[in-house]
């Protein structure tokens, strides 16, 4: 009954548990909603301690994709899967298929992709039992890896606060501090390089860091003072949570604007907190919605690289839409992105999405 109770309070549609002990495979799959349009989250592999801890973050994640897609306009829902196994040890052929064919049995209400602890290769492994799988390489039909299109909504977004907060989105002499300078990180460098903005960043892995300067000209500074570096953008590009109650205070910055996921420690309180200091921030689930959008374009059609550009141009004024409901009712970012998200799924409900019907149909003579 706890299950039940978890799914309502938290708005679930449906919950899959797999198991196939031939193959080791212990995984839960979420859909949360899928009243825009198919379920669609990444496979996270990750050897969680207990199935509970593995339950609240499969829970919590598809929550998060059914938030990130309705804020970005897009026709999909939410969902996420969770493997329980360490990615370094536990993955097979086997593994994956057998993970392939539960997803596939949801006919195409839940459709995957990578995340954490998997890969490219583990989404080819899917896709020979499943055509409701996404993220696979350009060979198959697919756009292969996101990161520079997530990077580009980022440099999208930058722009945006930049307007909003300096009334200007020209970025020229500005300066940006890059906390993270892996996949993402290094992109928006790229961007940021070209606009001629001043870059500052920090990787833990001096390769990275090695990487960005000599290629974009990044100052490195060491991963313990970059949140407190004096800049006018800081984007957080590495893990979560790097927005908290020691960070916030030392801040230098008047906007905060990266691609991480789940930057705020506490969503609702420093967000609050943020706002109240002035610092303008970018969410994160509306910032860096470019990884989905791309592959929302390959669910679509055959991938298209500019076409996947052009939507992701899009999260400029889904943010300037945030920060105005922001301005104009006095609320934190964070609040009016939720708020913008729920919005379009409640206005939607009901209205199940003609062009999902046609995308079900089109995959499965496609399978
Ligand atoms: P990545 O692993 O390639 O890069 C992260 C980098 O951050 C690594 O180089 C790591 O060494 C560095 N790092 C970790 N902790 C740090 C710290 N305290 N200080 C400085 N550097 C630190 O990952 P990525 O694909 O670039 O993703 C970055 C973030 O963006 C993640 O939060 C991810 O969930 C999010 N995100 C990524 C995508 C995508 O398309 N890759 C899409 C949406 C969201």
């Amino acid at each position: 009954m706890e299950l039940f109770h978890q799914m309502t309070s938290m708005g679930h549609e449906q919950v899959l548990f797999c198991s196939n002990p031939d193959v080791g495979l212990q995984a839960i799959i979420a859909v949360h909603s899928t009243v825009l349009g198919p379920g669609l989250g990444g496979v996270r592999m990750w050897p969680y301690a207990s199935m509970d801890e593995a339950l609240t973050d499969v829970l919590r994640l598809s929550r998060g994709m059914t938030y990130k897609a309705a804020a970005a306009g897009l026709n999909l829902g939410g969902g996420k899967a969770v493997i329980v196994g360490d990615a370094k040890k536990a993955k097979s052929e086997a593994l994956f298929r057998a993970f392939g064919q539960a997803v596939g049995s949801l006919g195409g209400m839940y459709i995957t992709a990578e995340d954490v602890g998997t890969d490219m290769e583990d989404m080819e492994l899917i896709f020979s039992e499943t055509r409701w799988v996404t993220g696979i390489s350009p060979a198959h039909g697919g756009g292969g890896d996101p990161s520079p299109v997530t990077a580009y909504g980022v440099f999208q977004g930058i722009k945006a606060a930049a307007h909003r907060q300096f009334g200007d989105a020209a970025l020229a002499g500005r300066c940006v501090a890059i906390q993270g300078l892996g996949n993402v990180g290094y992109h928006l460098a790229g961007y940021l390089k070209e606009e001629g903005v001043k870059i500052i960043g920090a990787d833990l892995h001096a390769d990275s860091a090695g990487r960005a300067a000599a290629d974009h000209g990044v100052e490195i500074v060491s991963a313990a003072d970059i949140l407190t570096v004096e800049c006018d953008i800081l984007a957080p590009c590495a893990l979560g949570a790097s927005l908290n109650d020691k960070t916030i205070p030392e801040l230098r910055c008047t906007v905060v604007a990266g691609g991480a996921n789940n930057q705020l420690a506490d969503e609702e309180r420093h967000g609050r907190e943020l706002h109240e200091r002035g610092i303008l921030y970018a969410p994160d689930f509306v910032i860096n919605a470019g990884g989905l959008i791309n592959v929302y374009t390959e669910l679509m059609s055959t991938y298209n690289r500019e076409r996947a550009l052009r939507l992701t141009r899009g999260i400029y004024l889904n943010l300037m839409r945030v920060f105005e409901i922001s301005r104009t009712e006095s609320i934190p970012t964070a609040q009016a992105a939720e708020r913008v998200a729920e919005e379009r799924i409640r206005k939607m409900a009901g209205l199940r999405p003609q062009h999902w019907d046609r995308l079900i149909r089109q995959r499965r003579t496609r399978s």
